[in-house]
């Protein structure tokens, strides 16, 4: 039996993914009463309906969206970005960290319970807002996701921990895999345990954001624990990706590890995106990325993997 992948316009087989962004943000209208440095805009429909078709025209399938609700999510944009574009796109429930909240947010006073059930209502029925009153041109049904995001900044305690536990009862529930945000993969060892205690196997985990600490072997192991490992430094230079990232991939393909690697852009700013006069815009993974894995050595099989096959396939669960 074939493996669906749930996208904001229904569910596509895994197959059908060609060229997959991992992480990646599409729409972000950032919540009154927050930080001025966790403000970050993109929603200039125009604009970013533009830039996706640019990334369909490049061969570009689907865009794994990472905004949970309440930190400026709308699935009813995505929804008619994708319908307008042919762009796939995901969404994700979950919660992001602390600071894209408004100070009253209920997701930092939920119980376990609460929290779960919201969870498993988003990825069973359909997300909050797409539940309630329609914007204009935008859709008129539920709008489920596909994922459960957990914000996570290296340490397992307080709201933080009810999070992980109500996202560990979601994924039990739903078989739905749970993504990290993690801060540059701080204290990432400490998931497994925690993950496996509550009854989640390790391939259901999958931790963005971890090439920012290129420690071959705790990738090594995660990966051979069954985990995905997100990785996105490819188009910022600060990270120093010639001798970060692109010493990663090969040592873990050549591990036989090719199973376990997502390729991102994670491109939230606008000054990422050409359509806002940005660079290096969302056609970066077809131009610059996929090349590079072909130079590098790695075979169409294993390219396929890392940029399609490996994500989509842990996106999967309604099957
Ligand atoms: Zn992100």
């Amino acid at each position: 039996m074939s493996a669906f992948v749930q996208t904001v316009t229904g569910n596509v087989p895994v197959e059908s993914i060609q060229i997959a962004d991992g992480h990646e943000h599409v729409w972000i209208n950032p919540a009154d009463g927050i930080s001025a440095d966790a403000r970050i805009e993109l929603n200039d429909f125009q604009r970013i309906r533009q830039e996706l078709k640019s990334f369909r025209q490049a061969g570009g399938t689907l865009l794994v969206d990472c905004q949970p609700g309440g930190a400026g999510r709308d699935t009813r944009q995505l929804r008619r970005l994708s319908q307008e574009t042919g762009v796939l796109i995901t969404a994700t429930t979950g919660v992001h960290q602390r600071k894209y909240y408004p100070p009253d947010s209920w997701q930092w006073r939920a119980n376990t319970d609460e929290a779960a059930r919201y969870f498993i209502r988003e990825l069973t029925e359909g997300t909050q807002e797409s539940m309630g009153e329609q914007v204009e041109n935008a859709a008129s049904e539920p709008v489920p996701a596909a994922v459960i995001k957990i914000g996570y900044e290296g340490t397992i305690e307080g709201q933080t921990q009810v999070l992980m536990k109500a996202a560990a009862i979601a994924s039990r529930q739903t078989g739905a895999s749970i993504l990290f945000h993690t801060e540059m993969g701080r204290n990432i060892e400490a998931l497994l345990p925690f993950f496996e205690t509550h009854g989640v196997s390790p391939t259901r985990l999958y931790m963005c954001h971890v090439d920012k600490r290129p420690d071959v072997g705790l990738h090594r192991e995660l990966a051979q624990a069954g985990v995905l490992l997100g990785y996105d430094t490819f188009g910022r230079p600060k990270y120093d990706p010639d001798h970060n990232v692109w010493r990663l991939i090969p040592a873990l393909v050549a591990d036989g590890l090719a199973h376990s690697i997502a390729i991102c852009l994670d491109f939230a700013f606008p000054s990422q995106w050409r359509s806002f006069g940005g660079e290096p815009g969302l056609t970066f993974l077809q131009s610059h990325i996929l090349p590079r894995l072909t130079e590098i050595g790695l075979d169409v099989a294993a390219i396929k993997r890392l940029t399609a096959q490996n994500v989509t396939e842990r996106l999967a669960w309604n099957q």
